[in-house]
């Protein structure tokens, strides 16, 4: 389980701000997607060598949104309550105010772990803020400017160490014969109908894994003589009542499951298409670099006329994840399960494909010469040498020169180039780029 950190304070004192600045994808080609949005409440704040950990904006304090949005925000509002550690956020422009003394009050008696961050600390006296905000009593005081990205690396130091070492880790340190399944999606797409249908179907020998906490329920699954762990969003639970349904989806679970998984299932609703909190969930998956097959659910219900129209659609609205399988199912009828666990297996694979160096170098090389980088402005940018920088996603680690003027166009040439020759498919694939020798 990843730790959470949870933003609280007055409305404009920057959290979201904050929450943006350490949430932000620091892969750019999944931040430019259109098609993704991203959760405005939960986000994976990811760096470098460190575990991630997820950040929960809890909002103003009023909140009067409706329907799944609104339950989002009041899910995000009690978050705090379950946070390993909450940032009390505050504006040092404006000082310390009433509303400001209500939630320090409401904290108080929340008696979670909370550091008092002073924020929009850019042109301000900071000894002055400092002293105004220092009858809260807070023994740690942090002072950043989110919005000019300033005090972020502090903050970031000391909200580590308060952080648990590492999450619980029982569903990760794994028998790595056993590949751990999310099925992932917006309410009623059809997670629970799936996920009872496998385990009943295939006469169930499963049994839930012990030692998971009352929030994260994982169970183990075989089928077709191979071992499985499905973790769970809301699928594994039987829904008590359809009111539930809205309750019940969880942002935060549905980032752990993701976070936890080799290979996401995303399920779509044929007779909806690809709905915004679809793309939310999309999204989620993409920055998490992890193996992708999209099942579109609900596929019985739908006329031949219907279906052409929502193959076309759904062809649009994905063509940015063109690499990933889509499976049409009946998690009703159990029809096309076959088939998607066959593209769960090719997408597994491709995610953890090893490469020599040697092979790789070979790729970039004929890539290199097939198509050479375009001259941009008097300037080209030359591909010296290529590594294989890892798997889950894999990844490819290519040095060379002046590879500023080296276009999107490119990197996304060179990508499909090694899919290609490496038949990769239900993997985002990653390019970094090193200047120099
Ligand atoms: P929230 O309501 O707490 O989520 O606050 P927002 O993140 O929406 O920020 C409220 C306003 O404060 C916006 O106009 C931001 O641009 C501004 N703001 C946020 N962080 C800073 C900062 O570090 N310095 C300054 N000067 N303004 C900031
Ligand atoms: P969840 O919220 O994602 O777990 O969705 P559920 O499994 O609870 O399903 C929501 C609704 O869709 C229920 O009424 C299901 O009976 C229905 N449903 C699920 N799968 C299918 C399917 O393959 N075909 C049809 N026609 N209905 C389905």
């Amino acid at each position: 389980m990843l730790p959470l950190v949870a933003l609280v304070g007055r409305p404009n004192v920057g959290k979201s701000t904050l929450f943006n600045a350490l949430t932000r994808s620091r892969d750019a080609l999944v931040h430019d997607q259109p098609g993704v949005t991203r959760d405005r409440h939960y986000g994976v704040c990811r760096l470098e060598g460190q575990e991630p950990f997820i950040v929960v904006d809890t909002g103003g304090i009023a909140g009067e949104e409706e329907g799944l949005a609104g339950a989002t925000a009041r899910q995000a509002r009690a978050a705090a309550g379950e946070a390993d550690l909450v940032l009390f956020v505050v504006d040092g422009r404006e000082g310390a105010s009433a509303l400001d003394d209500e939630i320090l009050a409401w904290l108080r008696k929340l008696s979670r772990p909370t550091l008092l961050v002073i924020n929009k600390i850019d042109g301000v006296n900071e000894d002055a803020v400092r002293s105004d905000f220092a009858r809260y009593g807070f023994a740690d005081v942090i002072t950043v400017s989110a919005a000019h990205r300033q005090g972020l690396d502090d903050l970031l130091d000391e909200v580590r160490e308060r952080l648990p070492e590492e999450g619980a880790g029982e569903l990760l340190d794994e028998d790595p014969a056993r590949m751990r399944i999310a099925f992932v999606g917006r309410p009623n797409v059809g997670k629970s109908t799936l996920v009872n249908r496998l385990l009943g179907e295939e006469r169930m020998i499963a049994s839930e894994v012990p030692g998971t906490t009352r929030d994260s329920i994982a169970v183990d699954l075989e089928r077709d003589g191979r071992q499985y762990r499905l973790i769970d969003t809301a699928g594994l639970r039987r829904k008590a009542r359809v009111e539930e349904a809205v309750e019940k989806f969880s942002a935060f679970k549905t980032l752990q499951a993701i976070e936890q998984c080799q290979v996401a299932v995303l399920l779509l609703d044929a007779t909806e298409g690809v709905t915004d909190q679809d793309a939310t969930v999309l999204g989620a998956i993409l920055e998490a670099g992890k193996a992708l097959v999209v099942a579109i659910n609900k596929w019985d219900g739908l006329t031949e006329y219907q279906r052409a129209q929502a193959e076309d659609l759904l062809s649009r609205k994905l063509s940015f994840v063109n690499w990933a399988e889509a499976v049409r199912i009946s998690a009703k009828h159990g029809s096309g399960l076959r088939e998607l666990f066959a593209a769960i297996h090719r997408a597994h694979a491709s995610a953890t494909k090893e490469f020599s160096t040697a092979e790789v170098n070979k790729t970039l090389e004929v890539a290199y010469e097939t198509n050479p980088p375009p001259s941009i402005r008097g300037h080209v940018s030359k591909l010296r040498y290529v590594h294989p920088g890892g798997s889950n996603p894999p990844t490819f680690i290519v040095h060379g020169t002046r590879l500023k003027v080296l276009p999107e166009s490119y990197k996304r040439y060179l990508e499909n180039f090694f899919r290609k020759r490496f038949k990769l498919v239900g993997t985002p694939v990653r390019f970094i780029f090193r200047e120099g020798a």
